[in-house]
């Protein structure tokens, strides 16, 4: 009887053993699946991501009043934040004639060229057209008992001035902006020359 029970325990352990070995090799095979499975999803959460940073790029700037208030200095948060205006002919682009281009000083969104200034003897720096489409946006502006057009930032909403029907060709518009919320990036053109003959 003992005998038995002995040989029947090594059967057992034997069976115990087998059965050992095929859950380990069916959890590794698991493993490797479910593995393989995690890192499918690791590539398609990257490809994801990077797609969002490219959309966040050309995203709007936004901040609070706070931040703003931060960043710019009290003269240029009045005219961005609070649509003030400069008193004309006491800006520094006003008859500025420096080839390069203009752009919005809260966040550096680039605006108007050199290429487009025009004097219009109002006292402001004037423009026949943004860089780009999407530099600029036209709000309508009624205050002051006045129905006027006017410009801010594409990026940031920040106030930059007006827009007028009265400006040269080819567009026939007056970009009046203020001084104060442009700054200018001078483009060097020696520089562009040299690089033109090094080519
Ligand atoms: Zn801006």
């Amino acid at each position: 009887m003992i005998v038995m029970k002995k040989k029947w325990c090594r059967i057992r352990s034997d069976i115990m053993k087998k059965l050992t070995t095929v859950l380990i090799a069916l959890l590794a095979a698991s493993m490797l699946w479910g593995g393989e499975k995690v890192v499918g999803t690791n590539v398609s959460t990257k490809v994801k991501s990077e797609l969002t940073k490219e959309k966040t790029m050309t995203d709007k700037v936004e901040k609070t009043n706070e931040e703003w208030r931060k960043q710019l200095t009290a003269e240029q948060y009045e005219v961005s934040r609070n649509k003030a205006t400069e008193r004309a002919f006491t800006g520094k682009f006003y008859k500025s004639n420096d080839k390069g281009v203009y752009r919005c000083v809260a966040c550096d969104n680039p605006l108007f060229t050199s290429e487009t200034k025009f004097d219009s003897g109002c006292g402001w720096p004037s423009y026949f057209k943004p860089i780009s489409e999407d530099a600029v946006r036209n709000v309508e502006d009624n205050s002051h008992g006045m129905h006027r057009t006017e410009v801010v930032c594409g990026k940031c909403g920040g106030h930059l001035g007006h827009v007028f029907e009265d400006g040269p060709a080819p567009t026939g518009q007056r970009y009046c902006i203020n001084s104060i919320i442009l700054k200018f990036e001078k483009k060097d053109a020696d520089k562009d020359a040299k690089d033109s003959k090094t080519k």
